[in-house]
């Protein structure tokens, strides 16, 4: 079974609805007006519509004959803040906004697969969750605290990203961590001002920074199993205003990634003791925050196995990539991965900028490819 012609044949209904999307990108918990987009169509498909989910998070149930199974498909809907220098006709008209990173595709092809799986004959219930603020504010968190897993349970739950750069039209899809968790930190060293030209009577925050940087290297390259993957990553150092004034204060930002919850705890324990050793040697104050995290993104094998036949039929057997390399980003559908047997996927997106960018372009033919994923994973087990 290759794509289906029916959602073949609706790809040019739903490319004006991404293009629709992508003209008025929303950032995370914002989705005002895409959320309300996504319900009214759900709604005019005969689904049984839920808003504000975890804010501005829709879910769409469709439930058909007795039986008890139950699946869930997932998307998200929103953008990023940096302005789109793409000259296209449907270019974001928002200053400072654009989906760079295909949440207009993902969730116009939820609804393309929406809109065919109303009009097919299944047994069980159907969730579609449109989730919010996917960019490291939260969203998934935001719908699974309220609740959403209680009201709307599925005995496996799917997703899928676009990854540009590939050319191929393959889709990636292995078992086990396929993204990595991420945490970021903010270090706030309080030190001692004073004249430069008087070092002795300060605590300097800028050489106890500095000395922390080098440090957190030795997480690692010393500290993790050689046989695991980790980063730690200063995104930024700031401190100081003149050539001749020690400051009382330094600020340090870290980017922390691991593929398994073992290293990504070591990570943190390993953070706060070389801080704490650091400011006790340099006579300054540290003080650490954990902001927006998302856990290991971990395909089920019994999800992934069931997941890769259906790939298998949808995209045949050449297209198929069940062996690869993790990715070191991170995604927020890891909270899902934690609670249900789940299954995400890469599907290639023939795209010569990658997401995040500013000339990134969602290619509209992925919306029927992953549409006729999304549909047969739900025939498949619901059929
Ligand atoms: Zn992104
Ligand atoms: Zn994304």
């Amino acid at each position: 079974m290759p794509l289906i012609p029916e959602i073949v044949a609706m790809q040019e209904e739903f490319k004006a609805i991404r293009q629709q999307i992508h003209q008025h990108p929303e950032l995370g918990f914002e989705e005002v007006q895409t959320s309300k987009l996504v319900a009214n169509k759900l709604q005019e498909f005969g689904y049984k519509v839920h808003t504000g989910v975890g804010k501005t998070g829709v879910v769409g149930v469709l439930k058909k004959g007795d039986s008890p199974k139950k699946i869930g498909l997932r998307a998200d809907m929103d953008a990023l803040p940096m302005p789109e220098e793409n000259d296209l006709p449907y270019k974001s008209q928002h200053a400072g906004k654009m989906h760079a990173c295909g949440h207009d595709g993902h969730s116009a092809s939820l609804l393309l697969a929406a809109k065919y799986l109303a009009t097919q004959e299944f047994e069980g219930a159907l969730h579609l969750y449109f989730q919010p603020a996917e960019e490291g504010l939260g969203g998934a968190q935001a719908m699974l605290e309220e609740g959403l897993l209680e009201q709307f349970d599925s005995d496996m739950i799917f997703g899928w990203h676009n990854m540009p750069l590939g050319t191929d039209k393959k889709i990636y899809l292995k078992s086990g961590a396929i993204m990595a968790s991420a945490d970021c930190y903010t270090l706030e060293i309080k030190g001692r001002g004073g004249h430069g030209s008087a070092p002795e009577k300060c605590e300097d925050p800028i050489l106890a920074a500095s000395l922390l940087v080098v440090a957190l290297q030795g997480i690692v390259a010393r500290n993790i199993d050689p046989q695991h993957s980790a980063v730690v990553s200063v995104g930024a150092f700031h401190a100081g205003s003149a050539f001749n004034i020690i400051p009382n204060h330094a600020t340090l930002k870290l980017s922390v990634r691991a593929l398994d919850a073992a290293s990504q705890e070591i990570t943190a324990a390993r953070i706060a003791q070389i801080a704490k050793g650091i400011a006790l040697a340099q006579g300054v104050e540290i003080e650490i925050s954990k902001q927006a995290a998302a856990p290991v993104t971990i395909n089920d094998p019994k999800a992934s196995a069931f997941a890769q036949e259906v790939a298998k039929e949808v995209f045949g057997e050449e297209a198929c990539c069940f062996e690869h390399p993790a990715a070191m980003g991170s995604e927020d559908f890891g909270f899902f991965t934690q609670l249900r047997p789940c299954a995400y996927a890469f599907l290639e997106n023939e795209n010569t900028h990658y997401l995040h960018t500013s000339g990134y372009v969602f290619n509209d033919a992925l919306l029927a490819r992953g549409a006729s994923y999304y549909a047969s994973l739900v025939l498949r087990y619901l059929g």
